[in-house]
């Protein structure tokens, strides 16, 4: 939603001018309360009141940004359909007699590479059906969806998620990270397990953290959310660091190169260290690898 119908739903516009827009003072009540959409300043003509809110104390009376719209108790449902998940393959990792068997050498292989543990691979209830590993996505303790990664190279889709499942309105692990005082984004759900333990990993399954997923962060305990998704995402995850401040919760992103993965585990606990104090003392970004100063410099 734009500014304007922001304006409009939250505030109702009598008249527009360019971008001046007119409605009811929401402090005095007077008829002559001015909001410019471009400035994002009001401004209430009484002599009075001459109240001259910014955009976001509109946000606060409002109770919602543009971003958040949807989040109206008046907004219409979505209608919800009931879609069976059933998780392809068989368990890729069990015990037989205290004897750790694989299903699949190279999947077992594969997510070691990408840092997993075997004791990851069975907590994740992780499968196999010969072509995808599978990591189950639980939600309030049902299977809700499943990532489901293609190892033979000759798939279509690298990444399949369960038809019909909204993947943007859950995270990874979220019934366990929502009693966490703060988190680590990453895209990749690999990489989330594999510094789960570490930096209070998760993932919203890629580079853009939806609005159901805000919420999500808003209505748990977390206080604070370090983003580190991969290269080249800084733009997205300015605007989400913007977001999630907004909505009361220190935010801050790295400046990543390549992927977490790509990096020694220790590097990657450093920098989610430094960033966790970064985002505490509302600072936004961190750059460990240079990456903005030689776009500035070349
Ligand atoms: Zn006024």
């Amino acid at each position: 939603m734009n500014i304007v119908e922001w304006f409009n739903k939250a505030f109702g516009v009598k008249k527009r001018k360019g971008n001046e827009l007119n409605t009811n003072c929401p402090k005095c009540g007077h008829k002559d309360f001015h909001f410019n959409h471009k400035s994002r300043v009001g401004f209430c003509h009484r002599a009075g009141c001459h109240w001259s809110p910014s955009f976001e104390e509109l946000c606060d009376i409002a109770g919602y940004t543009p971003d958040e719209v949807s989040f109206m108790p008046d907004a219409p449902q979505e209608e919800i359909k009931e879609v069976t998940v059933n998780l392809p393959g068989e368990r890729l990792c069990f015990y037989s007699l205290d004897q750790l068997m694989t299903q699949s050498q190279e999947a077992l292989d594969y997510l070691l590479k990408r840092g997993l543990t075997v004791d990851d691979i069975i907590r994740w209830k992780i499968t196999w059906d010969g072509v995808r590993v599978y990591v189950p996505v639980v939600k309030e303790g049902q299977l809700y969806n499943y990532v489901g990664r293609d190892l033979t190279g000759t798939e279509i889709l690298k990444y399949k998620y369960c038809t019909g499942v909204k993947t943007s309105h859950w995270m990874f692990g979220w019934d366990e990270c929502k009693e966490w005082d703060h988190i680590t984004l990453v895209e990749n759900t690999f990489n989330s397990i594999a510094y789960r333990n570490q930096i209070n990993c998760t993932t919203n399954f890629g580079s853009y953290l939806s609005d159901v997923q805000l919420n999500l962060i808003k209505k748990s305990k977390i206080k604070t959310v370090l983003i580190l998704w991969d290269e080249g995402t800084h733009n997205t995850a300015e605007k989400t660091v913007k977001r999630l401040r907004y909505s009361g919760i220190h935010a801050a992103y790295c400046w990543m190169k390549g992927q977490p993965d790509d990096w020694p585990k220790s590097e990657i606990i450093n920098i989610a260290c430094v960033l966790k104090e970064l985002a505490e003392q509302n600072k936004t970004e961190y750059d460990p690898f240079n990456i903005k100063k030689e776009k500035l410099n070349g």
